[in-house]
């Protein structure tokens, strides 16, 4: 891997503590780690990556996904439905994926989230039909070049018992926990700069058991992994948690466990007054999904509330069967618009948007090594080009990548080795993997 210096760009925006902006500056990679920031760097001995007219980044991070979604983008019978309704319509199609679906459809999904600025990304995966494993998409992810914390995820309560899945979606508990020790065991990597994480992950408290939820929790203690589950996602949820637990989520997530620094929540969108105060307290990470909300018609999440308590929040871009699009950068400004919608136009700002879309999310995932542009930390970084027309005019660059454009990145860095180059993918060849996609395409509506 060569050392890399990014040379003169306009603004390297470096979420500092001080939150620096420096402008006409230059990033100094050495060995996958960020060795200086600042103007007028030595290029000995280094390749240059010229950067004049564009902005740098830290990478954005997605902290939620159901890659293997991918392949069911705008399918006519869910466009329309809530949440349950949505879920419905989509299990028969899922229970006919398996392996080759799920590394397709992962390497899809991470393809245009790298386009789109990400370098890190987690994935919720919680369905395992016809010898689908977890393995498929780390696999895929090794071939794209992202950074990837995968989570194992579960669904034990089928129809016949009450739950909302298929039964043939569903597995056993036992064979779940033994699963998720074995993916652990084999992928997950606890040091500074880990390219892969593993996390455990059972669907949500609708598609679980209690017993599962709490055994999980204490495996991934035990473990030393992160966990990671939807939670109070809409206003059937909260019906649902009442009705059958008796409690409201946020409850039923700190008996069985499910708060601390080492747990996230995908959505909250419903999250109370007092399980803000006990998200914040307890450090337990916040994933908002707003595309996916606005496209579930779930409602907004009180992020300017969270962000003011001091909760952990990130973006996720949630699986594309309710999104429909994975592109990082489209969901932190939709982030910024939907506080506006709810409480007025200064309700978020565009670096406020982009500090939850990059920062933010490292903190979420636990990742103390990544998310800020200062030495010492891994190299993962988006250079975004504002000399196109998507950004042309602007009088804040910086502003301008959530405000306006450019909705792609020009260059992408992840631990120090370039996965996009001048807008294209550097290891993958994309109308290949565009040609598989179709091919499966034709299969999964036969
Ligand atoms: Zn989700």
């Amino acid at each position: 891997m060569p050392d890399i210096l990014i040379r003169n760009a306009d603004v390297v925006v470096t979420m500092d503590a001080r939150r620096s902006e420096l402008r006409g500056a230059d990033v100094l990679i050495r060995g996958g780690i960020i060795a200086g920031v600042g103007p007028g760097l030595s290029d000995e001995g280094v390749e240059v990556i010229e950067a004049r007219g564009c902005v740098v980044t830290p990478g954005l991070v997605n902290t939620h996904h159901h890659l293997y979604q991918t392949l069911t983008r705008a399918v006519p019978g869910g466009q329309d439905a809530l949440l349950f309704g949505w879920l419905k319509t989509l299990y028969p199609i899922w229970a006919r994926f398996g392996p080759e679906e799920m590394f397709v459809s992962a390497q899809v999904g991470l393809a245009e989230l790298a386009l789109s600025g990400c370098t890190l990304t987690s994935d919720h995966l919680y369905l395992f039909p016809n010898g689908a494993r977890l393995d498929d998409t780390i696999a895929a992810a090794g071939e794209v070049g992202l950074r990837f914390h995968p989570t194992r995820g579960a669904m034990s309560i089928g129809e016949s018992a009450g739950g909302l899945p298929p039964d043939s979606l569903v597995e056993t508990e036992t064979a779940i926990l033994e699963d998720m020790i074995r993916v652990v065991d084999r992928f997950h990597d606890p040091l500074p700069g880990a390219m892969v994480r593993v996390g455990l992950a059972p669907c949500s408290p609708f598609s679980v058991s209690r017993e599962l939820m709490r055994d999980s929790a204490l495996l991934a203690r035990d473990k030393r992994v992160m966990l990671h589950a939807h939670l109070a996602e809409n206003d059937e949820d909260i019906a649902y948690s009442l009705e059958r637990f008796g409690c409201r989520p946020g409850q039923y997530a700190e008996d069985l466990g499910w708060t601390g620094a080492d747990v996230w929540h995908a959505h909250c969108v419903k999250l109370d007054g007092s399980e803000i105060e006990l998200f914040n307290q307890s450090r337990t990470g916040i994933s908002h999904c707003p595309c996916s909300n606005c496209r579930l018609g779930s409602g907004i999440a009180p992020i300017r509330a969270m962000r003011d308590a001091g909760c952990l929040v990130g973006l996720g871009v949630d699986g594309s069967a309710s999104n429909d699009a994975g592109n990082l950068v489209a969901e932190a400004r939709m982030a910024m618009l939907l506080q506006r919608v709810a409480l007025g136009a200064d309700a978020m700002g565009a670096r406020e948007a982009l500090e939850i879309a990059t920062l933010g999310g490292a903190q979420v995932l636990g990742r103390d090594d990544l998310g800020s542009v200062e030495p010492g930390k891994r190299a993962d970084l988006a250079i975004w080009d504002l000399r196109g027309v998507e950004a042309a005019g602007a009088w804040d660059p910086v502003a301008a990548l959530i405000l306006c454009g450019p909705g792609r990145v020009r260059d992408l860095i992840v631990e120090g080795r370039q996965i996009v180059r001048d807008g294209q993918l550097v290891r993958l060849d994309l109308s290949r993997l565009l040609e598989q996609q179709r091919r499966l395409a034709v299969r999964l509506a036969g």
